[in-house]
């Protein structure tokens, strides 16, 4: 019997019906039983009264089956790791590709299937499908026949015996039903049903047939009258590809609005729940999304919107609204305690993965040694170690000082021993929990000097009921290898959700599938594009799609996702709620349509209005970044000070007065700093031989290679940071190589000689200084100055008697336009000219010792010095016309940046989002929060890195 078949009755006498003790109502979904039960009690006028029978359909059939069936149905965890048995069995005998592969490969393969081979037999079940039906249909369907076939071996099993699986429950209650009918007392009302499935269908007739009386219920609640909304008439609506039944009495309020993106309509929904709020804050909101809305970021501006009071001491188990949180595995301690089980001691530990744990606050003893463990960090960074094994730990000085980390280390050392071997479940468990107490993590709840938070509390306490829920296992698997246990608990882990407690329980995000039927004061509906709206087809995996199209599976089949759509639009039609529709134009970079379902309805652009009232907050404004005038502090730096003044005052401020440095990432491989100070460590050996070009023209081949090899040997003597030996032999080479090409550049110069090598100068900042008094931040009677040392690579002159000052770099080449300007990019070789007081005839370039195209001098000179690479002041190809007035204009920036940096301007203002490119202070000066700057990737993003190497 479909569905329409049953008898109907109006909602308004289902409150009534269920006062009658036999009456039962059956949901579609858990979230409709719960909304029936909130509006029986609304619906009751008396403080108490009898709790009606209102059951979600899985947990009334699981009921009927405890009470009529003998074998107990497996739980979840059981099922799944029954499949993966079989799976894994049978792929071992029949997947010949796999065969070859080694055990591990074949069970994440089996694990992957039995999801997939457990859903499609809980659809065959349902729709009738025996197995046989699969035999001719492709290797996937008759190996799913297989599997099923073995599933139902491994029940006959003793231990096994008495259970059963979930999709058999329908089956064992109708075979009960048969030869006990005691149903006839009693009422079954069924609500949010869209079609029946054949084996529910079976079940209900069968309980007609017992005497049973069953009806669906009939929406006839009419919304309340339109506020300010858009009011769409029921002529226009019939027009409309979307029907509106039953609409003679009133009109729904609907209103829908086009958003530019996806985070445009999250802010749109969340000023949609602000106004709302105002004005009625006990209006029910439902926030109704689909499976592709980003919930981080509803959650994150919602608590921004919603919550401004909290801030950034916003506690993690607090939340605006109401809505599922993350799952137990995302969860800060429960992460990092799933990390920390995940290591293993013999092997090598990335750096990021072992600076985790240095900083894990829920460690032994970390309070203690909180600061020892950031110097080990800050010690392992500088010396460049990229990976790390946890063994040898104890051998590093600075490790002495963190005895109670050394004993985690221990600790973990003696759990990775136990990976190796199979353990019972039980007993896996009692060797985690075990090792839980070694890490100091169980007992930092119990410690009443780290004041545990709720949220602490809450994720240990859930990560106990994940390890007792994996004993189950037992019944299945006598004993497991580490790697399927750890799955095991990893899946547990991502499975259990905690949800924060909602500021504004009355505002709550739901599934489309959960939304149906739920009575709301406000359903605001995001995603209404022609992709998302009706949604699109999924056929399930192993099943044959013929067979599923032919049975009318939902989902599988675009109509039937069409009329599931049409469904839910009544559904939300008949909740009684004002209805916000939207929209983003852009998804995923694609420009899409409105739904073509919602017709006639036209999107509206959206103008945010600034709401006054309850949840707004008082705001005082203040100057967050005061001028901090230089006073009697010691200022050592060199030319990075402009550089940083001229990238973002603050970075000048952070880096030069407060003296915070970023911390340096490990990296494989040798540093970029080491190899630009090998190469400057090389030429200068070489030029110190050499004095001249006319000696260097003068070598051999084998001499010239001679002189290199001993350069490059002096350099490694100079370096001071270890270098493993085989990067070494390769950078050995690699520089060989370089140097003997730039060797040939340097010999089709213009004849020179070397007047100076890596000569050290001081200069006084401000030029000119201006006097001020630093009490008062005015100018006044003290003039304040800082040192700036710096060292030129190089002088040449050439026969012409024209100084030549050269700057080796192993970055790339950079544009002219980096050296002029108000705020240069790069004021180094400015500085140089200025600093030097370069004459009208000199020259300023950088050296690329650079393999590839990017090598040569890369400069600037009044005249042609017959260097090629060192552009003329000839005003051709964006060329400076005067040379003198570069000099002069180089002259004045720097003068403007110093005094900046004198008078201690620290605003964060970055030149350009360029600037913050591996700044790495983004954390101190939060420039993310200012959305001054849109950091989306730029070509350039990685050349800073590049270009400051040498
Ligand atoms: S990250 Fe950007 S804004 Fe922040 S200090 Fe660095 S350059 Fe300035």
């Amino acid at each position: 019997m479909p569905l329409s078949e049953f008898p109907s009755l109006a909602t308004e006498h289902a409150l009534t019906a269920l006062q009658d003790k036999h009456s039962i109502l059956l949901t579609a979904t858990g979230a409709l039983a719960a909304d029936w039960k909130r509006r029986f009690a609304l619906s009751n006028p008396s403080d108490i009264c009898q709790t009606p029978d209102i059951l979600h359909w899985q947990s009334w059939l699981e009921t009927l089956h405890q009470k009529h069936c003998e074998t107990v149905p497996l739980l979840n965890m059981q099922e799944l790791l029954l499949w993966q048995q079989v799976i894994g069995n049978d792929l071992l005998t029949h997947d010949t590709h796999l065969q070859t592969r080694n055990s591990a490969e074949t069970k994440a393969a089996a694990r992957e299937l039995a999801t997939h081979a457990r859903q499609a037999y809980a659809v065959m079940q349902d729709y009738r499908i025996a197995t046989d039906a699969l035999a001719w249909q492709g290797e996937e369907a008759e190996a799913l026949a297989r599997w099923i076939e073995a599933i139902h071996v491994q029940l006959q099993q003793p231990g096994l015996q008495q259970r059963t699986l979930q999709a058999h429950i329908t089956d064992e209650v109708l075979a009960k039903l048969a030869v006990s009918p005691g149903h006839r007392h009693e009422t079954l009302l069924l609500d949010g049903f869209e079609t029946l499935s054949p084996s529910r269908t079976r079940l209900l007739n069968k309980l007609a047939q017992a005497g049973c009386r069953i009806f669906t219920l009939k929406h006839d609640d009419l919304p309340p009258a339109p506020l300010s909304h858009t009011t769409l008439s029921h002529t226009a609506l019939s027009h409309t590809a979307l029907p509106f039944t039953d609409w003679s009495q009133a009109e729904p309020a609907v209103q829908f609005t086009a958003l530019n993106d996806g985070r445009e309509e999250i802010h749109f929904l969340a000023h949609r729940c602000q106004q709302i709020l105002h004005q009625q804050p006990e209006a029910f909101i439902g926030i109704v999304i689909d499976d592709a809305f980003s919930t981080e970021t509803l959650a994150e501006v919602m608590n921004e919107s919603l919550m401004p009071q909290a801030g950034a001491a916003l506690r993690p188990d607090m939340q605006a609204i109401s809505m599922q949180g993350p799952p137990l595995s995302r969860w800060p301690m429960i992460s990092q305690a799933l990390h920390i089980m995940g290591l293993n001691s013999g092997q090598a530990v990335a750096f990021e993965d072992f600076s985790m744990l240095l900083f894990c606050p829920w460690l032994k003893d970390y309070s203690g040694e909180r600061i020892a463990r950031s110097t080990l960090d800050a010690t392992l960074r500088q010396q460049q170690q990229h990976e790390l094994q946890l063994d040898r730990l104890h051998q590093f000085n600075a490790a002495r000082s963190v005895p109670g980390l050394l004993m985690v280390i221990d600790s973990i050392r003696q759990f990775s021993t136990l990976k190796s071997k199979h353990y019972p479940v039980d007993q896996w468990v009692q060797h985690i929990q075990a090792f839980l107490n070694e890490l100091g993590l169980s007992q930092y709840l119990l410690n009443e000097d780290q004041k545990p938070c709720n949220h602490e509390i809450m994720q240990i306490n859930a990560l106990r009921d994940a390890l007792l829920s994996l004993v189950a296992a037992d019944s299945i698997e006598s004993t497991l290898d580490w790697s399927s246990l750890f799955s095991l608990l990893q899946s547990a882990c991502s499975r259990i959700r905690l949800t924060p407690t909602p500021l504004h329980p009355n505002v709550a995000v739901i599934s489309r599938q959960q939304s149906a039927g739920i009575h709301f004061d406000y359903l605001l509906l995001p995603g209404m594009h022609e992709q998302s709206f009706p949604s699109a087809a999924k056929a399930l995996t192993l099943l044959p799609l013929s067979l599923q199209r032919k049975l009318d599976i939902p989902f599988t089949h675009s109509h039937t996702c069409y009329a599931h759509a049409r469904w839910l639009w009544q559904q939300w039609l008949s909740s009684g709620a004002f209805i916000d529709l939207s929209y983003a134009r852009q998804v995923e970079n694609q420009d899409v349509l409105p739904s073509p379902l919602l017709g006639d309805i036209t999107p509206t652009a959206w103008t945010s209005t600034a709401i006054s009232g309850v949840l707004s907050m008082p705001i005082e404004t203040f100057d967050d970044a005061p001028d901090v005038p230089l006073l009697d502090e010691n200022i050592r730096g060199g030319t990075g000070i402009l550089t940083a003044q001229s990238a973002c005052p603050f970075r000048a401020f952070a880096s030069y007065r407060l003296k915070l440095k970023p911390l340096e990432q490990p990296e494989p491989g040798i540093d970029a700093r080491i190899k630009g100070e090998l190469i400057h460590a090389a030429l200068e050996h070489i030029w110190m031989q050499l004095r001249t070009q006319a000696a260097l023209a003068a070598l051999s081949e084998t001499e010239r290679s001679t002189l290199i090899t001993q350069a490059v040997q002096q350099a490694w003597l100079r370096c001071k940071a270890w270098v493993q030996p085989p990067s070494r032999q390769l950078e050995s080479q690699r520089l060989q190589s370089l140097l003997e090409q730039w060797l040939n550049i340097e010999l089709a110069r213009a004849p020179f000689r070397v007047e100076s090598i890596e000569s050290l100068h001081s200069v006084e900042l401000p030029f000119d200084p201006l006097p001020f008094d630093p009490i008062s931040g005015s100018h006044g009677a003290t003039a304040r100055t800082f040192p700036v040392s710096y060292k030129i690579d190089r002088i040449d002159r050439d026969e012409q008697n024209r100084r030549i000052l050269i700057d080796y770099k192993s970055g790339q080449k950079q544009s002219l336009s980096h050296w002029l300007g108000e705020r240069p990019k790069e004021p180094q070789l400015p500085f140089y000219a200025t600093a030097s007081a370069l004459a009208d005839d000199d020259a300023v370039s950088f050296a690329h010792v650079q393999s590839g195209e990017q090598m040569g001098f890369n400069g600037l000179a009044r005249e042609n010095v017959g260097i090629s690479g060192i552009k003329t002041c000839d005003g051709k190809r964006n060329n400076p016309e005067d040379w003198p007035l570069v000099l002069e204009q180089w002259r004045q920036s720097l003068q403007q940046l110093a005094e900046e940096f004198v008078t201690g301007h620290c605003t964060v203002t970055p030149r350009d989002a360029q600037a913050c490119n591996h700044c790495g202070l983004e954390a101190v000066c939060r420039v993310g929060e200012t959305g001054a700057l849109n950091f989306a990737a730029s070509d350039d993003a990685n050349r800073d890195s590049t270009e400051n190497q040498a």
